[in-house]
């Protein structure tokens, strides 16, 4: 059994459906690229994976789990860490007071404040300063390391590019990738379609609330994945796969 099963989740607000009947299986060790336009429904399944958002149907199940009804902050305890868009930080408090707060959720996966910084060296002059006062790279880089600190088996990513400018992209992306080859999985929101292939094991294309791609990076080209993207339904469609 994979480490994450979605299974035919219906999530609304209010009469809007924004995720439809959708399944996904996340392995271990697995980097999941999820894309779609804006208004697809990637953050309301991701909420849904986090315990933040209640499915209307379908269930969610985590290390072999049925953790459908189990609420967020358990969720956490039991390893699935989300770092929200907008990386909501405490503004007031430093980097390493961000850092130490999320510390101590689920003990034993040996993240630590230092570790942190190791793998984040953007991180390492602003360890003392105010979260209000760092740039976006480096508050997304917080948000990052705050959510490791919970020791996560999985990590939920929103939107890891958003607003960021190319520099801090790169920077946050090789920082990334180094956690990704440690081992971690991780399901990534990402705009930049050329950095979801570029990270990513298998990617997962939604439009309209609905799955209507997945297959492995290496062998979904950008020009299938874009039809999809945009609903050009013909050259596109589940199961383009491995
Ligand atoms: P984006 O890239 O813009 O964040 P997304 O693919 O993550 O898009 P969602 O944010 O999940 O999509 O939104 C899916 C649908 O649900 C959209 O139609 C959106 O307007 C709607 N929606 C999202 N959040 C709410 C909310 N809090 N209340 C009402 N409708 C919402």
């Amino acid at each position: 059994m994979s480490l994450l099963e979605v299974g035919a989740v219906d999530a609304q607000y209010g009469l809007l459906k924004a995720v439809r009947g959708v399944s996904l299986s996340v392995d271990e060790g697995e980097t999941r690229a999820l894309v779609g336009a804006n208004g697809a429904g990637k953050t309301t399944l991701l909420r849904v994976i986090a315990g933040a958002h209640r499915p209307a149907a379908g269930t969610v199940f985590f290390d072999g789990v049925d953790i459908t009804r189990i609420p967020a902050h358990k969720r956490v305890a039991l390893g699935i860490a989300l770092v929200p868009e907008g990386r909501r930080l405490f503004p007031g408090l430093t980097v390493e007071e961000n850092l130490s707060i999320a510390g101590g959720h689920r003990p034993g996966g040996g993240w630590t404040v230092e570790r942190v910084l190791a793998i984040f060296p953007m991180l390492q002059q602003r360890r003392t300063q105010r979260a209000a006062t760092l740039s976006g790279g480096e508050q997304q880089a917080t948000a990052i390391g705050r959510a490791l600190m919970c020791n996560p088996r999985l990590i939920l990513l929103d939107e890891v590019s958003l607003g960021l400018a190319p520099k801090a992209v790169a920077a946050v992306y090789e920082s990334l990738r180094e956690l990704i080859g440690g081992g971690t999985t991780v399901v990534l929101v990402e705009q930049d379609l050329g950095r979801a292939l570029s990270v990513s094991t298998r990617v997962t294309c939604m439009l309209h609330g609905e799955v209507v791609l997945e297959g492995a990076s290496s062998a979904l080209s950008r020009e299938q994945i874009t039809a999809a993207y945009f609903g050009v339904r013909a050259s596109s469609g589940v199961g383009a796969d491995t």
